[in-house]
């Protein structure tokens, strides 16, 4: 029989659908199974063999593992996946102390072009599907729970623009919120500054974190470094995350990744300071010293600026912090993901799991 659909796309409809025949309470076995033990069909051991089967074999898995990546200790992992129709994406997962946080794709590519970024350089190639989606948050999931970790937290600050592939963003969202049952309050929708998905994001139940990547406080330059500045200018994105902020009581948190001598300079920093005053609430400001990408020469600002280009936001009464990087020599920090567009990929390694020995 062909797959009905894949395995975290299908709703309780399709599955009711694929039971048909089983006693009711069947269905609640499998969601939970699914969703609540993040379990495969074949561990559910509750189920009889010919529903396991009938589960595996018409609810495939969406994404194909081609290459695993540690770094950091095992405290960050990188998977690069190849979709059904042999596209790649990546997702990249980090341990914290209590908790881990995964950074997920929402397009394979980005079509934003943003100067600095490697997936910006890639291209586009598509959008992705809520199944997709929401699989890359299962499976970091059970990763987390294998190495005695709890998956708390999504960011949609992976490869694409989340706001550019609007519905199959939110709709994965809503999925996260009810079926793995994560709070809003720990979903970040980072977004380069799409002002109409913005102003709906501002009327959607979920009040969920926004993130924009703003880089640059002076149209003339975030012209340059984010070209969707010219469609969206400053004045137009600040006051969208005023009315994302108004209506949600939420506290924006605007990215800057620190450019050595083109964003880092004192009036970059006064002219942020502005921009963040105009706010409702206090903004946060998140500094990423720039990682290193293929196509972009100019260097990340080095660590000395970095903290006094913060010292200036403070100054200002703008907070800010530094955000430590993560995964930068596995190509998984900030503007570093590029799929199947990457010159070098990264040699899969041996992977030590905490308190397990090391699998291949
Ligand atoms: N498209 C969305 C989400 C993905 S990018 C967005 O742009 O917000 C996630 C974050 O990494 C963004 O803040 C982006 O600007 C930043 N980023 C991109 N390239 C980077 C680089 N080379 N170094 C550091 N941060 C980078
Ligand atoms: Fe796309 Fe975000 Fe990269 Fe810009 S920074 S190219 S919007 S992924």
């Amino acid at each position: 029989m062909n797959p009905l659909t894949t395995r975290y796309a299908a709703g309780r409809a399709d599955l009711d659908e694929l039971l048909a025949g089983q006693p009711r309470y069947r269905l609640d076995q499998v969601w939970a199974g699914l969703y609540e033990q993040l379990a495969t069909p074949a561990e559910l051991t509750n189920l009889p063999k010919a529903v396991r089967a009938a589960l595996d074999e018409q609810l495939p898995l969406a994404l194909a593992p081609v290459t695993e990546s540690t770094s950091d200790g095992g405290e960050t992992v990188k998977w690069l996946w190849a979709l059904a129709d042999g596209t790649e994406v990546e997702t990249v997962l980090m341990h914290y102390d209590n908790r881990s946080t995964v950074c997920v794709s929402s397009q394979a590519g980005c079509a934003m072009g943003c100067t600095f970024c490697a997936t910006g350089q890639a291209g586009f190639d598509r959008h992705l599907t809520t199944g997709e989606i929401v699989e890359q948050v299962v499976r970091a999931a059970r990763r987390a729970r294998d190495d005695g970790q709890r998956l708390s937290n999504v960011v949609y600050m992976g490869m694409g623009e989340p706001l550019a592939n609007y519905d199959p963003t939110w709709a994965s969202v809503e999925r996260l919120h009810a079926d793995l049952g994560l709070s809003a309050r720990h979903l970040t929708v980072s977004t380069v500054g799409i002002v109409p998905g913005i102003r709906r994001l501002a009327t959607e139940a979920l009040p969920v974190n926004l993130a924009v990547s703003l880089h640059a406080a002076d149209d003339g330059l975030r012209d340059e470094l984010v070209p969707i500045n010219r469609r969206y200018p400053l004045s137009t994105l600040m006051d969208a995350c005023a009315g994302y902020l108004q209506a949600k009581n939420r506290r924006v948190s605007l990215e800057w990744a620190l450019i050595d001598g083109v964003n880092d300079r004192d009036v970059d920093a006064r002219q942020l300071v502005e921009r963040a005053r105009t706010l409702p609430l206090p903004a946060h400001v998140n500094l990423i010293p720039l990682n290193p990408t293929p196509g972009y020469a100019v260097r990340g600002t080095p660590p000395r600026r970095v903290r006094e280009f913060r010292d200036l936001l403070r100054e200002g009464g703008v907070n800010a912090t530094i955000r430590r990087t993560r995964g930068t020599e596995i190509d998984a920090a900030c503007g570093q993901l590029r799929a199947n567009h990457a010159i070098a990929r990264p040699v899969p390694q041996p992977v030590r799991r905490r308190g397990s020995k090391a699998i291949t």
